[in-house]
């Protein structure tokens, strides 16, 4: 038998058929997961109908909505390539992935029509679906599905060595790629992240992070689907919405950025509980440890967090509820069955896997596992960058520990060099964060004659009682920083460019700074 994600879901209908598994908070609609099969059986029918077999692309341009999610298991059992994409691009990023997945069909909201129209009109052979409502120049999702039979798609032509989905990185260090993942990478990666995060079918999950990307999709998301779960979907994240579902909807698990934990803890909560929850999955991002302890004493949750990225599946290492404070700041332990290195630099920042690092020792971080992609779309070139002799070559860099927990100090593309030393953005943010006025902060380097870069620290402040000078105070107080990291330049602004998933865009603080 061939292990796809269609299969694996029928096999949780079979399991939890009258159990609920979907319910979406913006039509406050339920659905059993045979209901829910019967519904994902009608769009792939659908899809079908239009023309779409194994191989092609299906994309979509859509918030955490019940239709992302229908598309998401049709397409797998179709056997057509799912494409997500992320609905805060512009018309110009959105254009770009479009030419370069070529789906043929794209199902689209109204919340991003606008930047979508031109796009629309300049491809007139790709089907276009709206799915709230029905704009001039689109068809309307429902008039699609609505009187289409359910029909069960073929699943025995579908192979676990099949493409699943064509996802794009986020694009934080250049242009986005097309990660191609096969059903197999994702099969692995759901059973992993489930065990991890010990789900059972009695969880109640909640996606609010946003489902085009892996993070939410992969760790959270299709684990609790496989295992029988309760799922709900929020279309977006907003934190006091947010933590009202989280209690109303008794959510026993759910993921959430860095940054999203951080705007929950400023909302004013304090008689505020969730006895509900148990597990709160962070990552995708360095979460500074003066935050993970915040959230742990404000939530009474256990914490898990997960370091990775798109090419693997994602996740590649976590880090337990038990090590969150004795070894504050790692990324944990790889996941069963992957192996996490550490390459030493050589010349010319150069690495291989026939040079590893000592423990302690800084390299990049260079990883293996079952979910590794299997290539970028359409891009030989940047395939052959990162994957060398079975390895992936991740752009950060980080060390282990004589106990083996993985450290990500940064993206090499992101280091400062500053008087010829190295300087890691992530501990100069960390160390800024444990200030208690600091809302939210950013390091970058900016060219300097003299020190030819020059540590620059954005910060958005919590209120107005706090000077550049009392933060270089801060800086040098207790040895915090030693005097090469501390920054020599503050500026504050009253938000920081992250992009949906929470990441930093330090690419357009350096515009900015050059501006
Ligand atoms: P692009 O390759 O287009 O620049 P991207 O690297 O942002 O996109 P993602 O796959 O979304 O694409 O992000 C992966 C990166 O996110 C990792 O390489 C790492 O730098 C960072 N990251 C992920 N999880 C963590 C974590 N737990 N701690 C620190 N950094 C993390």
């Amino acid at each position: 038998m061939s292990i796809t994600l269609g299969k694996l879901f029928e096999l949780s209908v079979e399991k939890f058929s009258t159990k609920e598994a979907l319910y979406d908070a913006r039509l406050d609609q339920r659905w059993t997961f045979k209901e829910w099969d019967d519904e994902i059986n009608r769009l792939a029918e659908t899809l079908r109908i239009h023309g779409i077999e194994k191989g092609d692309r299906v994309s979509t341009i859509l918030f955490n909505t019940s239709e992302f999610a229908h598309a998401y298991f049709a397409c797998a059992k179709l056997g057509a390539v799912f494409n997500p994409i992320n609905f805060r691009l512009s018309e110009k990023e959105i254009e770009y992935i479009i030419r370069d997945a070529a789906p043929k069909i794209v199902l689209f909201e109204q919340a991003v029509e606008k930047g979508i129209q031109p796009v629309v009109e300049r491809h007139p052979n790709i089907k276009f679906w709206s799915i709230d409502h029905q704009p001039v120049y689109a068809d309307y999702y429902y008039d699609q599905v609505k009187n289409t039979k359910v029909v069960r798609p073929k699943l025995e032509e579908i192979h676990e060595d099949d493409v699943y989905a064509v996802m794009y990185t986020s694009g934080t260090t250049g242009k986005p790629k097309g990660v191609i993942h096969t059903h197999r990478d994702m099969v692995d990666q759901s059973l992993i992240l489930m065990a991890s995060q010990r789900l059972s079918s009695n969880d109640r999950g909640l996606s609010v992070a946003p489902m085009f990307h892996c993070a939410e999709l992969h760790c959270a998301f299709l684990p609790r689907v496989h295992v029988g779960a309760s799922n709900v979907i929020l279309h977006h994240f907003e934190p006091h919405a947010t933590l009202e579902i989280l209690k109303k909807e008794r959510i026993t698990a759910f993921f959430a950025a860095p940054t999203m934990w951080n705007m929950m803890l400023q909302e004013d909560r304090s008689s505020f509980t969730l006895p509900s929850l148990r597990l709160g999955l962070y990552g995708g991002a360095p979460m500074a440890p003066a935050l993970v302890q915040k959230v742990k004493q404000q939530f009474n949750v256990d914490l898990i967090q997960a370091y990775g990225m798109t090419e693997m599946g994602p996740a590649i290492t976590v880090l337990f509820e038990g090590e969150q404070m004795s070894k504050a700041g790692s990324a944990g332990k790889p996941l069963l069955n992957h192996e996490v290195r550490i390459a030493r630099m050589q010349e010319e920042g150069r690495t291989d896997p026939g040079h590893l690092a000592d423990a302690g020792e800084l390299g990049e971080i260079i990883v293996s596992g079952p979910s590794m992609m299997k290539e970028y779309f359409n891009n030989p070139e940047a395939t052959r960058e990162v994957l060398r002799n079975g390895w992936y070559f991740s752009g950060d860099i980080g060390y282990m520990d004589e106990e083996g927990f993985l450290y990500v100090n940064d993206r090499i593309k992101d280091m400062i060099i500053s008087g010829g030393e190295n300087i890691y953005s992530r501990e100069v943010e960390d160390a800024l964060f444990e200030h208690p006025e600091v809302l939210d902060a950013a390091v970058i380097g900016i060219p300097d004659e003299k020190w030819g870069e020059k540590v620059t620290a954005f910060i958005v402040k919590k209120s107005e009682g706090i000077t550049a000078g009392e933060l270089e105070e801060f800086c040098l107080e207790s040895d915090r920083l030693a005097n090469y990291k501390r920054p020599r330049q503050f500026k504050f602004v009253n938000d920081l460019p992250r992009n949906a998933s929470g990441k930093l865009q330090k690419y357009l603080l350096r515009d900015q700074v050059k501006g």
